[in-house]
């Protein structure tokens, strides 16, 4: 049987990469994250300048250069689960030409939250497991649970460019959420809720779409 091809779609903090961790164990599919690929080639020479000027801005990289880290990302997948892509509508239109999804789930959280949970993230500078200090904290303050190296933030997690980066998205990313909207294979899922509640409303969305 094949498996499924979803893209989450929801503001930076909405839960994408948590929820992400939890389909990927549920259907072992492959995650395929744009944001944790331009981390990765932070410094890497493009005809565009370097993914660090944008991402340390809170911008968007150009189109060519996510655009293929994901075509590369899809044609080794059997299944997957697209996080932070696409963000535009060129992104959109470029996702449909080279493949057919089973779900585009929308997560939907205020802004306030949104806040509270980017400035509050911490993440795993080794294996990059996410943490929150007041949601989802380590047992030992900036110690990983899962594999004892030290928590960091994000450079584009400060307030400034947080709030940058929730402007971009309602900009460029909330097309994309009309664009899918009145499509089947739309789902919204309450993000607001605690994390276990979020994934068995996506459990319940996937199972129905796919
Ligand atoms: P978050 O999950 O908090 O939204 P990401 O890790 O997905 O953050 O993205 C971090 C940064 O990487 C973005 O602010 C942007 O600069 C860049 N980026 C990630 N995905 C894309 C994309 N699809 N298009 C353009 N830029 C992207
Ligand atoms: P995204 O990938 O969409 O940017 P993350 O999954 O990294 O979002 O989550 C952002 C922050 O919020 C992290 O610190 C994470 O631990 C926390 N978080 C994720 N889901 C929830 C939730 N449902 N309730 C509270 N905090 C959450
Ligand atoms: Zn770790």
């Amino acid at each position: 049987m094949s498996k499924p091809k979803l893209t989450l779609l929801g503001a930076p903090g909405a839960g994408k990469g948590t929820q992400s961790s939890n389909l990927v164990e549920e259907y072992d599919i492959d995650h395929i994250t744009t944001g944790d690929a331009l981390r990765n080639n932070k410094d890497m020479e493009t005809e565009y300048g370097t993914p660090r000027e944008y991402m340390e801005a809170g911008e968007l990289v150009p189109d060519p250069v996510v655009d293929e880290i994901v075509e590369a990302a899809l044609a080794d997948a059997d299944g997957f689960v697209l996080d932070g892509y696409p963000r535009n509508l060129s992104q959109a239109e470029h996702l449909e030409s080279i493949t057919d999804l089973d779900a585009v789930v929308y997560f939907e959280v205020s802004e306030d939250e949104l806040l509270t949970r980017l400035t509050g993230r911490r993440v795993c500078d080794n294996c990059g497991t996410n943490y929150h200090v007041e949601y989802n904290p380590p047992e030992e303050e900036g110690i990983c649970d899962e594999c004892g190296s030290d928590l960091i933030q994000r450079d584009d997690d400060t307030e400034e460019t947080a709030k940058e980066r929730l402007r971009v998205f309602e900009e460029n990313t909330m097309p994309v959420v009309e664009y899918f909207e009145d499509t089947d294979s739309f789902v919204t899922v309450d993000g607001e809720q605690a994390p276990d509640e979020v994934w068995a409303d996506l459990c319940d969305a996937v199972e129905a779409q796919f």
